[in-house]
Formats: C-alpha cells, structure tokens, sequence
C-alpha cells in the first residue's frame, strides 16, 4: 500500500497530478489534497477522478 495525494491547484491544461507521498513535488497538505492509502497507482487514479474530472499520474512518482 502506498499513500497517496493529488494537486488542489489545475495546472495549464486543466490537470491535475496524482502523486505518491514521496514525491519531491509535493511541499505541503495545502498544495496538495490527501486521497488515502491503495494498493495501485490505478486504484488512488480511480479515486481521484472520482474529485476531479482531469487526473494524471506524476511522471516523477506515479508513472
Ligand atoms: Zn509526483
């Protein structure tokens, strides 16, 4: 299991970003919403989607 987060902020295409906890993106619980804990990326990106129409793996962490 893995934690995991997603941007609060779009960024220019109307994105978001799901991230694992680790990632050097994330600063704070202010930039970025907690989503819980899951066993796959696909399973937080499920999640995700479910907040937020757009939701993209982080390349850095999630890819
Ligand atoms: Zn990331």
């Amino acid at each position: 299991m893995a934690e995991f987060f997603v941007d609060r902020a779009e960024n220019a295409e109307n994105t978001r970003l799901l991230h694992k906890k680790n990632c050097v993106d994330i600063s704070n619980d202010e930039t970025h919403r907690y989503l819980g804990s899951y066993a796959t990326v696909s399973a937080a990106h499920n999640k995700a989607s479910g907040y937020y129409n757009k939701v993209e793996n982080c390349p850095k962490c999630a890819s």
